[in-house]
């Protein structure tokens, strides 16, 4: 039911008094049209970018010694001069074609079922939903990106977001204004075919910003919590594609691993990642040899690091 009802109008039409949740979210959206409530999701994307991004920031401005070991490509940091024009790139962007689109495609999504209104969707059903907006989202930005590394479309489009070969946070988004639109097909067709709560669509823009501003960020955290998501990429993954830059076969996938793997895209990262292996455990045993001390898989078990301990 639409989002402009009073609580008294609210219970009337679903025959039963509304829950504690449900009266807090009637009262303070009683009054609000769906269509306004859709529009408040632009402002929600931008927070959710920057407040996402904000620890990353941080973290790339302090160089604190403890976060700085968790670097993927410890070896070069952004310039000052190429972090302002990425938020300036992307601010702008994300005004100019994401705040229209916003603003213009609500009829759309309101023939898709979106609504603001009460019965509130459960955790379960906003569960499930989630992880089909990831997994068409997933799927459909893979062929997207594999298709956006064809000559032309690299040429053409792509170019701008590979400019960063050591990604940061904030430089998620960093990319040409059609290559925005094209992947943004893939991010709102999951809430374009399952109807969904306006709440939902919330979460998703936000959890999928953070996905994308985590993936980007550079740094690869054993502790993070998408390490529980069976078949994460995360960051370390999508780092490589960038690491190789326009020629990059591989890694093409947002969120998951298996697309790449399925149509075997992600053989190159493969490879370096059992050559990264090798080359460690054959340098502890050198050391080792040399009566010099130990190795350790550090990094969560992704990278080996010579921790140099002499005994
Ligand atoms: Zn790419
Ligand atoms: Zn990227």
């Amino acid at each position: 039911m639409p989002g402009n009802l009073t609580a008294h109008q609210a219970e009337a039409a679903l025959g039963r008094p509304l829950t504690w949740l449900e009266q807090t979210w009637v009262i303070h959206t009683g009054g609000w049209k769906d269509y306004e409530l859709y529009c408040l999701t632009f402002f929600i994307l931008v927070a959710g970018y920057c407040l996402g991004s904000l620890p990353f920031l941080t973290l790339d401005f302090l160089k604190i010694p403890f976060f700085e070991k968790y670097r993927i490509q410890p070896t070069y940091r952004n310039s000052y001069s190429a972090v302002v024009d990425c938020f300036r790139s992307v601010l702008g962007d994300m005004f100019m074609v994401i705040l229209p689109l916003n603003l213009t495609s609500f009829p759309f999504f309101s023939v898709a079922g979106i609504n603001g209104g009460v019965p509130l969707p459960t955790l379960p059903e906003m569960a499930i939903q989630l992880a089909t907006f990831f997994i068409v989202e997933d799927f459909g930005n893979y062929w997207l990106h594999r298709w956006l590394h064809t000559e032309w479309a690299y040429k053409t489009i792509h170019w701008k977001h590979h400019e960063f070969t050591t990604p940061m946070s904030f430089a998620a988004s960093y990319a040409h204004p059609l290559e925005i639109l094209i992947l943004g097909i893939p991010s709102f067709a999951g809430p374009a075919i399952v109807r969904c709560h306006v709440i939902t669509l919330w979460a998703w823009i936000v959890l999928r910003q953070w996905e994308a501003v985590e993936t980007h960020s550079g740094y690869h955290f054993p502790w993070s919590p998408t390490k529980l998501i069976p078949f994460y990429g995360g960051a370390e993954y999508h780092d490589y594609h960038h690491f190789v830059g326009g020629k990059s076969r591989g890694n093409f996938a947002s969120v998951f691993t298996w697309c790449d793997y399925i149509y075997g895209t992600d053989k190159g990262y493969r490879y370096r990642k059992d050559f990264e292996l090798r080359q460690a455990a054959a340098k502890a045993e050198a050391r080792a040899a040399a009566g010099l001390g130990y190795s350790v898989l550090a990094n969560g078990g992704q990278k080996w690091e010579d921790v140099a301990k002499t005994s």
